[in-house]
C-alpha cells in the first residue's frame, strides 16, 4: 500500500498518509482537519519524473510545484 504525500493548501502542513481507493477522498490535513488538501511527488517530478515511470509526462501532476 503506498504512502502518498499530501499538502494542506489552508495551512501549508506536508504530510503523507496510506491511501487506498476506499479513503482517498477522506484525506484531510492532520494539523488543521482541511479538506483542502493536494497530492504531492515531491522529489519526483522535479528530478525527471522517473519513479512511476511517467511522472510528469503523465499528466498526473497538477500538485507538484516542481512541473510548472
Ligand atoms: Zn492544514
Amino acid at each position: 500500500m503506498p504512502a502518498l504525500d499530501f499538502a494542506c493548501i489552508e495551512c501549508g502542513e506536508k504530510f503523507f498518509e496510506i491511501v487506498n481507493s476506499s479513503n482517498r477522498d477522506k484525506v484531510v490535513c492532520p494539523k488543521c482537519g482541511s479538506k483542502e488538501i493536494k497530492q504531492v511527488f515531491e522529489g519526483k517530478c522535479g528530478s525527471g519524473g522517473t519513479t512511476k515511470g511517467g511522472g510528469c509526462s503523465s499528466g498526473s501532476c497538477g500538485g507538484c510545484s516542481g512541473c510548472h
